[in-house]
């Protein structure tokens, strides 16, 4: 499979008056073409900063990139100029954010709006830039599409409205999409019908798409692989199959308990007691060990290392190390 994404070792800090942020502390993903990657995990763990490292987004100052690269077929996105990422943004890498009021214009046309990207990249004739926007406004499933190109974005409902953020993310035909919290405005109804959405365009035109989120119940249909983040880092990642019935991270776990099933009959919902820690000064082992139901001596000192359960499944805690279950089991006998 062709790798479209690769991340690695990427650092993000944001500086201020109390002191740095470590945003983003060497988190390490690729993207295959054509597939949905999930990064999910609780507000404030690093997932959106990553999503605008990609976009070389991340306000500089108080924000920096401190380490790492960002491969995009082939390219380094960390070594390139202003200037030519502004030609890649939107055109090769597409962004979608939470809330579709904001990033429509309250005074343009959903037409106008359409066109915009088109005519400033592509030197469209604007018969043309109107046909490629109402094809588009069919792909994203807005009826009469020729009339509601006239409309003010008031004149649409907020599901509709984020159909169009998405047209107007995919006109230039990006080859990268990504997504942050793209559902969690809407209601529940709009918010499956949104993602279904994502699933046909994926199949229509092979886009590959990172979805950011906190609710891994939004990613449980969507999602190929899913990359779970805490406290700046990916604690584990796997196929949907993997993180879903094979988790082996307690946060992870403790996530999925966290989600509503449809087989749940009775079974209470459990949330994760705590708070994530500060990323001021993150502690150096595993940033979990306060939470964590079965942390050991060593979680709280030294950062575990990566374990491979499999091919596509990695996770990053000392239960899965044969040198800490070699104790664990030592101080087991004692007892
Ligand atoms: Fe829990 Fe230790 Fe694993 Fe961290 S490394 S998740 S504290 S068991
Ligand atoms: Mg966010």
């Amino acid at each position: 499979m062709e790798k479209i994404l690769e991340v690695n070792d990427l650092h993000v800090t944001f500086t201020t008056y109390g002191g740095t942020v470590k945003a983003v502390r060497g988190v390490n993903f690729y993207l295959n073409k054509g597939e949905t990657l999930a990064i999910v995990g609780e507000s404030g763990c690093g997932k959106s900063v990553t999503s605008n490292a990609i976009m070389r987004l991340i306000p500089d100052p108080p924000g920096k990139i401190s380490r790492g690269t960002i491969t995009f077929k082939g390219k380094q996105l960390t070594d390139v100029t202003e200037k030519e990422m502004r030609s890649i943004r939107g055109v090769d890498i597409s962004m979608i954010f939470q809330d579709p009021m904001t990033a429509l214009n309250p005074t343009l046309t959903i037409g106008t709006q359409l066109m915009e990207g088109l005519r400033e990249h592509h030197k469209t004739s604007s018969a043309e830039a109107k046909e490629k926007a109402i094809e588009m406004m069919e792909l994203v499933g807005i009826p009469n599409p020729e009339e509601r190109f006239k409309q003010y974005p008031h004149q649409f409902s907020g599901g509709m409205r984020q159909r169009i953020v998405i047209a107007i993310a995919l006109i230039c035909e990006p080859e990268l999409l990504i997504a942050d919290e793209p559902t969690t405005a809407l209601d529940v109804t709009i918010q499956a019908q949104i993602l279904e959405l994502f699933d046909r365009i994926q199949t229509q035109t092979g886009v590959s798409i990172i979805l950011i989120t906190h609710d891994l119940g939004v990613v449980a249909k969507i999602a190929d692989r899913i990359a779970v983040m805490y406290a700046g880092k990916i604690i584990e990642s796997g196929t949907r199959r993997e993180i879903f019935y094979h988790a082996e991270h307690p946060y992870t776990k403790g996530l999925l308990q966290s989600v509503p099933r449809l087989d749940m009959k009775g079974e209470k919902l459990i949330p994760i007691d705590g708070t994530p820690p500060d990323l001021f000064s993150p502690p150096q082992g595993c940033p979990f060990t306060a939470r964590c139901p079965m942390a050991m001596e060593v979680c709280n000192k030294v950062y575990p290392v990566e374990t491979e359960v499999s091919d596509t499944h990695k996770v990053d805690c000392w239960l899965q190390d044969d040198r800490a279950k070699q104790l664990l089991a030592e101080t087991a006998d004692q007892t």
